[in-house]
């Protein structure tokens, strides 16, 4: 292992996955980790020997090493949990993803009927002006599903009106399935909605589990880890990073090296940097924002309160916007089989009135809430804990992607400092997609030139394709096969000339061959092709009339191909409109 450290600000997902790639090949990695845990947003606290995630955390994985890397951490310790999520709505729990018969059933007859009419309406008249999310989703969705399914929740996970959140949010957020992904699933199956839906990778103990194994791993190969290290100034001259200022149990350090990688939200790194950037890129950095998260930890005196992982609230009358039942993610998580962990999750903003509140007032609030929709009586709860997230969710805003891109064009100048994970690029990344920038930063100082910025979401198609065995190249190129236009004039020119050349040569050869062609079944021609004879001259009739049906059959039948082709790519291409919005809520 080279002398030379890789310093790594942050010990969550996207630290500790750089940190374990550093050792892989050869580089001393000390992490810097300003709170007393790993893990950052995905870990796990823990409350009476009750454990708590920060939002319940799935591990899932389109990335192959990202995947590797997991089962090889924790092997039997991460468990496969197959999963089962509700929407709270009107009074009913609704399956989630939706189910169109369940969902039926549950809105009643002439409910589904008004959906399906405004669904309708919207196909054909949809409304011309699409600038928010309101507008975005009611033309795709049509405005009473809108109503019934989008609107509450997203204004709670975001508090601002649905008809100010802008429609390019939307568009980025529904993303999920472009044409090009339908079109593989419909060559190659659905792999992306069904692995999704169905099933998930969870630690024994909880996310932290894992993270506190990555750092039990890197320690026993040499790495460092510190815990309460919060890194305070970047210090920097000549296009290159010369140290960091740590501070820990009260004393400053300065520690030096050759490479520096930072997980720290970007906004923060900015105001680390010494001497400071220019202004344009301190103003840039402080209009970035972050939506807050908070969640409530109820201890429940009931075995069994509901079969649900998480239950989304969309009801209006209620603050809470998801619900956690942390044993049934793994049981493991409670101490006592007796009683249940409840996470009531709040999203705030940080000068809110709810961040504000104090945690007994938050846990009198969560308590009544879980009463009020009917899933514990007050008197079952017996204890409670509050766990707060400051930045939680980055916030795409109308100018964060100026704002981002003027602090990324900054900080370009530096030759060995690269940010990564989700906070540290302000990008809406998982865990999976920290962890890659994190390893791609180290492959990075070992000598490749990857971009950090194009890692995201993107790659998901280019994976289902190397699931299905196949490479980008060749999965393009058989979609743009399978699904060009055929031209008609082409396709019927061509089978008139084989129809026309196939009665030609026939007549000529039974000409020169047959001493009685006269007599032969190629006669019988003439009583649909008036003039034909089984002679020479009768072989150009033959020719015209064969080469004028085929034309024609060639041309009917690539104009109905072309109809079809077009039909069944307007059905997939609604179909994957409508199978976004089924894990929607998924990705907010
Ligand atoms: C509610 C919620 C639910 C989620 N659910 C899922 C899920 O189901 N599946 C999934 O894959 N992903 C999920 N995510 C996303 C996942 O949590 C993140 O992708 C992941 O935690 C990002 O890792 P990171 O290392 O980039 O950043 P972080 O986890 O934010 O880690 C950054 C670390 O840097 C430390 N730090 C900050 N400043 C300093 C400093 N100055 N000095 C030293 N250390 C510092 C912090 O303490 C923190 O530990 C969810 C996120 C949220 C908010």
């Amino acid at each position: 292992m080279s002398d030379e450290p890789v310093v790594i600000i942050g010990a969550g997902p996207a630290g500790l996955a750089a940190a374990w790639e550093c050792i892989g090949r050869q580089l001393r990695p000390v992490v810097l980790e300003g709170s007393g845990m790993v893990g950052g947003i995905a870990r796990t606290e823990s409350y009476n020997d009750y454990l708590f995630d920060i939002g319940g955390h799935r591990f899932f994985s389109k990335i192959e090493r990202v995947n590797r890397l997991w089962q090889e951490m924790l092997g039997p310790d991460l468990l496969r949990v197959p999963r089962l999520s509700r929407i709270y709505y009107q009074g009913k729990f609704f399956r989630y993803p939706l189910e169109c018969v369940d969902a039926l059933v549950k809105l009643g007859l002439l409910e589904s009927l008004l959906i399906v009419v405004s669904y309708g309406r919207a196909q054909v008249r949809p409304s011309a002006v699409e600038e928010t999310f309101e507008q975005w989703v009611s033309n795709r969705f049509g405005r009473r599903l809108y109503l019934t399914f989008f609107k509450t929740y997203t204004e709670k996970v975001w508090g601002i009106p649905c008809d100010e959140i802008r429609a390019d949010w939307a568009a980025q957020r529904i993303k999920g399935l472009s044409l090009m992904v339908a079109l593989a699933n419909a060559l190659f199956g659905n792999a992306r909605s069904k692995s999704l839906i169905d099933a998930f990778d969870y630690p024994a103990r909880g996310p932290g589990m894992m993270w506190q194994r990555f750092q039990e791993e890197i320690v026993a190969h040499g790495g460092t880890v510190r815990l309460q290290s919060e890194v305070i100034r970047v210090e920097h001259g000549k296009g290159l990073v010369s140290g960091v200022v740590l501070q820990e149990g009260g004393c400053l350090q300065t520690i030096a090296a050759d490479h520096f990688i930072s997980s720290v939200p970007i906004t923060r790194l900015v105001q680390l940097l010494e001497p400071p950037p220019p202004a344009e890129v301190v103003v840039a950095a402080r209009a970035l924002s972050y939506r807050a998260f908070l969640i409530v930890g109820l201890i429940v005196k009931q075995a069994d309160l509901f079969p649900d992982q998480w239950i989304y609230v969309h009801s209006p009358d209620v603050r809470v916007g998801r619900i956690q039942n942390f044993k049934n993610w793994s049981a493991a998580m409670v101490p006592d089989a007796y009683t249940t962990s409840i996470g009531m999750e709040y999203f705030c903003n940080t000068d809110d009135e709810l961040w504000r509140m104090t945690d007994a007032e938050l846990i009198a609030l969560a308590t009544a809430e879980l009463a009020a929709l009917g899933l514990a009586v007050p008197t079952d709860v017996t204890d409670g804990v509050v766990i707060r997230q400051p930045a939680a969710y980055p916030v795409y805003d109308r100018d964060y992607g100026q704002n981002l891109k003027t602090i990324k064009d900054y900080l370009t100048i530096f030759k060995n400092l690269q940010t990564i994970g989700r906070n540290g690029m302000h990008r809406y990344n998982n865990m999976d997609h920290s962890m890659q920038t994190g390893i791609m930063a180290v492959e990075n100082i070992r000598g490749a030139a990857h971009d950090l910025w194009a890692v995201n979401d993107e790659e998901e198609y280019l994976e289902e394709g190397k699931a299905a065995g196949i490479g980008r190249s060749v999965l393009e190129s058989i979609l743009v096969q399978s699904f060009a236009r055929m031209d008609k004039v082409a396709m019927a020119t061509a089978i008139g000339s084989v129809c026309g050349l196939l009665v030609l040569a026939a007549t000529l050869w039974i000409s020169s061959r047959d001493p009685n062609p006269a007599a032969s079944h190629l006669r019988l021609l003439a009583q649909y092709c008036i003039g034909y004879t089984v002679t020479v001259q009768g072989a150009f009739v033959g020719f015209a009339y064969f080469f004028f049906w085929g034309f024609l059959a060639g041309w009917l039948f690539a104009y109905l191909r072309n109809f079809f082709l077009a039909v069944y790519l307007f059905h997939l291409k609604k179909k994957s409109a409508l199978l976004t919005v089924k894990d929607f809520f998924d990705h907010l």
